[in-house]
């Protein structure tokens, strides 16, 4: 039975399927840990934290919000950047309590895993390759991300141009909405709309509680290429190539990051060899008269161990490139390794500190047609002097998105992820959180005047006014209509502002 107790000052009454864990208790959480998030700019202390380890926990924990007229908030990993996984004042569901055992299952399309939401993208990777030789198909970046989390964003790195987001790679879900109601959900399914309203939904219509998800053979090996550019166009048109082929020259991954033309520790081209004790970058082979920007395009294949022609096939697919000849760079990794590529940069970020500075993050999708004015007026100008980290741009194609998904993407086919990905240490190391803000509204702002196809990856808006505008008119009526439907009372995700309890 779940019993609601009053907060006590500093620490949540924490909340679990059949006893309260009091303060004595070695598992008594720090209400504040759940208040912020990786962004580092938001505080919202919620009034208690429920930790459910079944979806009937779950379905108990929002209607006794609902009783209680409580917001609630599902927090995955809390890797959010403003706040989005909070409930200031309300209940937070720390889902990572909700996060295995995985389980394994035949459908009519092949093999799926059965995933508790709260597992991670890493515990998802380590059961399927190591207990049964298979993986999901596409994936973000860093693994250290909830599935729940990813699937109410859109999740992509550089498998989304061929196999779609995570969004789009998922066969069931057991969603439970804002009234409390648990469904079974998929595209075909009487709960169809629920299905693609809880796909980059934001968190906003149900609780994802366990997802289905393809698998596919893993592949032992990975060959991981990093080729460099000096000239924007050229890696525009190579990179959109490379997303257009078809099998059997189709790379698996396609990926691609901005560089300021430096050797600045933080975002210069001195991070770009994959091994740099083997071959590190070399700055004589960069032009003369380069721009203040390089650009890598990163590319994998999959391979057997032992694949002896593999080096020959690989020579072959980037015979066309046209990246500057010297500057190329490649290693040949384990794929479990290739996919924890970010646990080092996570392990270092840890250890100097910045993993836990304020994180000012800005994720746009932008359309093909208007990233080469953006490389010319952002990256050349704003960003000339990088942003403190990566900055990714790399292609996607719309049509792996489905439009019946909540998630908006721009309206060309091709459309670019341009990652802002700032770490903010306090001067004189670096620009305050608040000066790298404005400088991501300074790029909002041209995004908007120049009158890009573009929209908000990750979003956040302050008002419903900015919110509709993001969705666009007809994609704002539904995501209005939706909410009515599945979270009339508007008690789930808070922190996303865009709706008020109880409005
Ligand atoms: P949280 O921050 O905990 O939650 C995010 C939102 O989802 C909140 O509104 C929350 O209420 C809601 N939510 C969480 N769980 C559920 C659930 N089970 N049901 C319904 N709603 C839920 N994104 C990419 O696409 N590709 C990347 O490569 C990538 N790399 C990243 C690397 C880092 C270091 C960080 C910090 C973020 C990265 N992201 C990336 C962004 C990431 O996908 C989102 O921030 C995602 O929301 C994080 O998942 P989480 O579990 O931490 O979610």
């Amino acid at each position: 039975m779940i019993a609601y107790l009053e907060n006590q000052p500093g620490r949540s009454p924490l909340i679990t399927g059949d006893s309260y864990c009091g303060q004595e208790d070695s598992s008594a959480c720090d209400l504040e840990a759940f208040g912020s998030d990786f962004g580092g700019m938001v505080v919202s202390i919620p009034a208690a934290v429920i930790r459910p380890t079944t979806t009937d926990e779950v379905t108990a924990a929002v209607r006794l919000a609902r009783a209680n007229n409580l917001a609630l908030a599902a927090r995955g990993c809390g890797h959010s950047i403003h706040g989005q996984a909070g409930a200031a004042g309300g209940l937070v569901l720390d889902m990572r309590a909700l996060s295995g055992p995985i389980g394994l299952e035949q459908g009519p399309e092949g093999p799926l895993a059965v995933v508790p939401a709260g597992a991670t993208w890493e515990e998802v990777l380590r059961w399927a390759v190591e207990e049964h030789g298979m993986a999901p198909p596409s994936w973000t970046d860093y693994l250290g991300l909830s599935v729940g989390g990813t699937l109410s964003n859109g999740g992509v790195s550089g498998q989304a141009f061929r196999h779609g987001p995570q969004v789009a790679n998922v066969a069931r879900l057991e969603v439970v909405t804002g009234d409390g109601e648990s469904f079974l959900c998929s595209s075909v399914s009487d709960e169809a709309d629920l299905f693609f309203a809880v796909l980059g939904g934001l968190g906003q219509f149900g609780i994802i509680t366990r997802a289905w998800i393809p698998l596919q053979p893993a592949p032992d090996m990975v060959k991981w290429i990093r080729v460099v550019y000096n000239d924007f166009a050229r890696y525009v048109s190579d990179a959109e190539s490379l997303v257009s082929r078809t099998e059997p020259d189709l790379f698996e991954y396609v990926e691609g990051f901005a560089f300021v033309n430096s050797d600045d520790p933080n975002n210069g081209y001195g991070l770009i060899p994959l091994d740099p004790t083997r071959k590190p970058f070399d700055p004589t082979y960069v032009p003369l008269g380069s721009g203040p920007i390089l650009y890598c395009l990163e590319l994998a294949l999959h391979c057997g161990r032992g694949d002896d022609k593999f080096d020959q096939r690989t020579a072959e697919m980037l015979r066309s490139l046209g990246y500057v000849k010297g500057l190329e760079f490649s290693a040949h990794v384990p794929y479990v390794d290739f996919l924890l590529r970010l646990k080092q940069t996570e392990a270092e970020a840890r250890a100097n500190g910045s993993w836990h500075a304020p994180h000012p993050w800005l994720n746009i999708f932008v359309s093909s047609c208007d990233i080469i004015d953006f490389d010319r007026e952002i990256f050349c100008k704003i960003l000339r002097r990088g942003v403190g980290g990566p900055m990714l741009v790399y292609p996607l194609r719309r049509s792996k998105w489905d439009e019946r998904m909540s998630v908006a993407v721009p309206a060309g086919e091709i459309f670019y992820l341009v990652a802002l990905l700032r770490s903010a240490r306090p001067p004189p190391i670096g620009p305050s959180a608040e000066e790298m803000m404005a400088e991501n509204r300074a790029v909002v702002d041209r995004c908007r005047s120049a009158g890009y196809d573009f929209k908000l990856y990750l979003p956040h808006y302050r008002d419903q006014a900015q919110w509709s505008a993001h969705f666009g008119e007809k994609g704002w009526r539904r995501f209005v209509d939706r909410k009515n439907r599945y979270d009339p009372a508007a008690i789930l995700s808070p922190g996303q502002l865009i709706f008020s309890p109880g409005a």
